[in-house]
Parts: structure tokens; sequence; C-alpha cells
């Protein structure tokens, strides 16, 4: 028995098996690994602007604890539970351990639709959050980060909050906060430039040449929309958007220079134009070579796996593909490559762990410093994987979890069982 439930959890569960077959982890170590270390659960009960108050569920989930602090995003979405937290939070784990950090997986958030939030009452329900988990966080216990339905701004309310109740500055008890505040220059395209530097890879592979390639995009919040133009800059055609409120395709490329000014007016793609609209759905069926969910889990599934034309799938956003489609693409293998999740958006946590770095140092580094060893970190992460997966011949995803899920055993087995 356990409170962790929901699909998204499961889909983890089902994926994490996967690894601790191919890795013969005996079946009494399994849960050691799988199930987080310890989780929260809170009410934040907030003062809507009618004066009425509405209570919102949080959560916190810190996945392990064996490799030092946990780190992870702060997800504000209507649908959250504690199920996804903590499948969250396990992916980092694995995305951490890729990527050679000296972190554990965290995730948290609230079960709240942050659009249906005046400004005032998202300050509010910020506030409360980090309120109620001061017991249960620290810069040396647990570092939280924009994901979701949160930005820079709900950092800035995060570590104040924080500082508040500590009686001086911390800035690194968060990462993601503005700059002003000792967030680091680059953090807040790190997640997209890091996809698109990654794609870069993918096609250097698949020996598909920039210019004249074509690239579609799910979801134009912040990992959408700088993947989008960071792949532009590459030289690559955005022919496909889309977000919750609406999703554009035009085989000869959209103009994001007009649609960017559209979403800093309304905030959503929704209303841009009458022209180019399709079925959010058959976005990612849509032919072209490279297709970036960045959006929320599970979009990719056994129902449309099949349809999927794209060459390269940069999994932009957390647990996009099931392991069901995987079943399916995996057939492709040669002719698609994926870049799983836990590698293609590590960028991410790359720099907040810079930020976090910067921050525990008082020392502030260049963008260009940044950028530079970002860049470095993800290309050994991809010659990690892709070296994993030519000597085992395994699919990325498994070469990579399996690179993440045994440092974490590593790690759990020389630390040792507590009595
Ligand atoms: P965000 O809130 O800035 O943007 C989310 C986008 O997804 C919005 O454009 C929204 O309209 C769209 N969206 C939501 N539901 C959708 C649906 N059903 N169909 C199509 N579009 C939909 O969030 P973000 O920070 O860009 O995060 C996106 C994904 O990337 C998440 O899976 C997140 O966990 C992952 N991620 C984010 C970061 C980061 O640094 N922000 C790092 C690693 C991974």
């Amino acid at each position: 028995m356990t409170i962790y439930t929901g699909p998204v959890f499961d889909m983890a569960r089902r994926q994490f098996a996967v690894i601790a077959d191919h890795l013969g982890i005996p079946e009494r170590e399994r849960d050691w690994l799988l199930l987080p270390k310890r989780s929260m659960t809170v009410s934040c009960p907030v003062r809507r602007d009618d004066g009425e108050v509405s209570v919102f569920e949080g959560y916190r989930v810190q996945h392990h604890l064996a490799l030092g602090p946990t780190k992870g995003g702060t997800r504000f979405s209507a649908s959250l539970d504690i199920g996804e937290t903590a499948a969250l939070a396990m992916w980092m784990s694995w995305k951490c351990a890729l990527a050679g950090l000296p972190y554990g997986g965290a995730k948290g958030g609230v079960a709240v639709d942050p659009n249906a939030l005046s400004r005032r009452e998202l300050e509010g329900v910020s506030r409360r959050y980090m309120q109620e988990m001061i017991p249960f966080v620290g810069p040396q216990i647990d570092v939280m980060a924009p994901d979701m339905g949160t930005n820079e701004q709900v950092m800035a309310w995060f570590m104040d909050t924080y500082s508040m109740y500590r009686g001086s500055a911390v800035p690194e008890i968060v990462t993601g906060k503005p700059v002003e505040l000792g967030g680091t220059l680059g953090r807040r395209e790190a997640t997209g430039r890091g996809v698109a530097f990654l794609v870069a890879r993918a096609m250097e592979r698949m020996k598909i040449a920039p210019r004249g390639a074509t690239a579609i995009v799910q979801g134009y919040g912040n990992v959408g929309s700088v993947t989008a133009r960071a792949m532009s800059g590459r030289g690559l055609r955005i022919i496909g958007i889309g977000d919750h409120t609406a999703a554009y395709y035009d085989p000869k490329g959209l103009d994001l220079d007009a649609i960017d000014r559209h979403v800093a007016k309304s905030g959503v793609l929704g209303g841009y134009s009458a022209q180019g609209l399709i079925e959010p759905d058959l976005l990612l069926t849509m032919p072209c070579d490279v297709l970036a969910p960045c959006a929320v889990e599970r979009v990719i599934t056994h129902a449309n796996a099949d349809k999927i034309k794209c060459r390269i799938l940069a999994e932009g956003a957390n647990g996009p593909t099931t392991p069901g489609a995987d079943l399916i693409l995996d057939q492709r293998k040669g002719e698609l490559f994926i870049i799983p999740d836990i590698l293609c958006n590590a960028g991410g946590v790359i720099v907040s762990y810079f930020e976090w770095v910067q921050d525990l140092q008082q020392y502030y580094w260049g963008e260009s410093e940044v950028t530079d060893k970002l860049n470095l970190a993800l290309d050994r992460a991809f010659a990690a994987v892709e070296a994993r997966a030519a000597r085992d011949n395994l699919s990325n995803r498994t070469a990579a979890m399996a690179i993440g899920v045994e440092k974490v055993r590593k790690a759990m087995q020389l630390r040792g069982l507590f009595p």
C-alpha cells in the first residue's frame, strides 16, 4: 500500500520496473529506490479578492536524500495531486544523477489553476505555500524552482517569505528567481536552450541539416517558447506550435516575433490569428523533422504513437511519452531519435544548480560562462547516454534512466541502511 497513486505515478513506476529488470535489481531493493523518502501535504487558505477564503491543497515530495539536498520545481495546476508530484520527484532524481548533480529529486506544487487567480491572489497562494513548507525545506535540505504555472515572480515571493522568516536574505532557498535577487543569468532560457542544443546533436547523428529542417512545438510557456526560439536561431523552420488554448500550423513557417507580441499581451496563443488554426491533437502527428512536446505528461500514448511522423522526438516536457507508446516507438529505432525527458530538459536543473552554487558563494558568473558550462554538462550526459545505448543495445530512454538509477542505487548502497 502506498499513498502515491494515479496514472502519472503508475507511469513512473512502470518505467522504473523496466530499468530495474534491465539492471537486475532484486525485488527486495526496489521499493527502497522507488518510493519517496518523505512528503508533506499542506492546506493553503487564501483570502480571495471578493473577501471569501479558498483553501488549496499543496504538496512537496522529496524522493531521496542520498546525494545531497533535493531539488525540484513547483507546479501550480488544478489537476495536481500527490501521485503526480511523486512521479515528477522521482524523474528529477534520475535526471540529477544522469547530469552528475549532487542532488536528490523533489517536486512540489499547489492544486490550483493559476490563470483563475488575480495577481494578488497568486501572491497569496505562493506566500502561504512557502510559509507552510518552511519546516520541510532549506538551502541544504530541499531547494525549489519554477515549473508549470509558476515563474520568476513566484520564486521571488518564495524567497522573500523564507527570508522574512530567517531574518536575512536567503537567495539559495530557490532557483529560477529574478537576476536582481540573486538569480543567474541564463536560467530562464536554460531548459529551452538545452533542448535546442541537444536537438542539434541529434540532428548531427541523423544527418539532418538545420537549414530547411522543420519543427513543431507543443506548449508555449517557458520551455516551449524558448525551445522554438532557440531552434529557429539554429536555422530550423517552426511550422507548428500549440498551447492549452489553440494550435497553429503553417508549412511555410510561423512568425515567432508576431506570436511573441501576441503572447506578451494576452498570455496565451489563443486569438493570435484566424489563419493556420488546427486541432490541437493533430499538432503532434503532422510531418516534421523535430517534434518537441513541451507542455504536459502523457500526450504521446499507445493511441497516437504510430502516427508520430517526426525523425527526432525532443521531450522538453516531463513524461510526455507513456511506456505503451515507447513500445511502439522503439520499433522505429534507427529512423527515430528520441531525446528522453530526463536528458532533454536537464538544462533547467543544471543551470539551477549553477544558480545555487553562485548564491552559496555570493560570486556571480557572466552569461557566456553559464552557457558554456551548460553545454559541456549536456554534451557529457548526451555522450554517456549514447555510449550506454550502443553498448547494451538499449533505447535512449532506458540508457538514460539506467545511468540515473544506477548512480542513485550506488550512493544508497554505499551509505547503507541505517538500522
Ligand atoms: P509553463 O507553465 O511556462 O508553460 C506550460 C505550457 O503548456 C503553456 O503554454 C500551456 O498553455 C501549455 N499547456 C498546458 N496544458 C496543455 C495541453 N493540455 N495541451 C497543450 N499545451 C498545454 O510551464 P513550463 O515551465 O514551460 O513547463 C513545461 C513542461 O516542461 C513541464 O512538463 C515541466 O515539468 C517541464 N520542465 C520545465 C522546466 C523549467 O525550467 N521550467 C524544466 C524542466 C522541465
